[in-house]
């Protein structure tokens, strides 16, 4: 079994080798590492090897190993480095730890999720950098806003002062077809110019998981969410 560095090592030259074949910079495309189902441990060992951005789903899950994380790295003075974004889908009695121990949050579909969020944000920690979902492939079983929503939500986002409207995200439904998995992560980009047409300056999009990663790098991802390439096969029977 590869381990964690080696993987992380493996997904940055698969970063570069699509940035190149789509003539990306690939300085341009981030790494965040999602350690949903993962332990402190695991956190660890990809920090050791230079991942700084990770990914949760689960609020609680979250909160709790980014505590934990943060106690193991105390004497390192690490800790600080680290940027955790939440991804996962938001119930409105969660938006305050979101907005206390997070950084990012890419899976905003809501306007009374992104008020709560922006009034539960602590002044001292900065703006909470968002994204909005969008539910691209309009799949019943996917959180996010429908693509003629993002228009009104984003009008509301930038207008809230704790927030920082950063892009758009999303999920697309699976397929093993390259052809299909650019044509959802193109529609993600239509409409961040769309925004940018209206001077919402938005330079972020947040899509390819593990297995369409190239897909989405060909269609202007400058954030890729990958777990199990980095991490391994997750169990969710734990
Ligand atoms: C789990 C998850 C990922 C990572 O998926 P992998 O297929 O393991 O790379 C990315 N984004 C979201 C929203 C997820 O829930």
């Amino acid at each position: 079994m590869s381990s964690i560095p080696q993987n992380l090592q493996a997904v940055h030259e698969a970063i570069a080798l699509s940035a190149a074949r789509y003539d990306r910079n690939p300085t341009e495309i981030a790494l965040l590492a999602v350690s949903k189902t993962f332990g402190a441990e695991q956190v660890l060992q990809a920090w050791q090897a230079g991942q700084r951005a990770f990914g949760e789903n689960y609020v609680q899950e979250g909160v709790d190993k980014i505590a934990e994380v943060r106690r193991l790295l105390a004497d390192d003075g690490g800790a600080e480095q680290l940027v955790w974004h939440f991804i996962g889908p938001i119930q409105s009695n969660k938006t305050r730890q979101i907005a206390e121990n997070f950084s990012w949050v890419h899976s905003i579909d809501r306007e009374k999720i992104a008020t709560r969020l922006s009034e539960q944000r602590p002044s001292s920690a900065g703006k909470l950098q968002v994204c909005l979902q969008v539910n691209i492939s309009g799949e019943a079983s996917k959180s996010g806003v429908t693509p003629d929503q993002v228009d009104s939500l984003a009008k509301h986002v930038v207008q809230l002062p704790n927030l920082c409207l950063r892009g758009l995200m999303c999920v697309p439904e699976a397929s093993e077809d390259e052809a299909v998995q650019r044509q959802a992560f193109r529609q993600l980009a239509v409409l961040q110019r769309q925004l940018q047409t209206q001077g919402i300056a938005v330079d972020t999009l947040s899509m390819g998981m593990s297995a369409d990663m190239q897909a989405a790098i060909a269609e202007g991802s400058t954030i890729v969410r990958i777990g199990s390439a980095i991490f391994g096969k997750r169990d969710y029977a734990v």
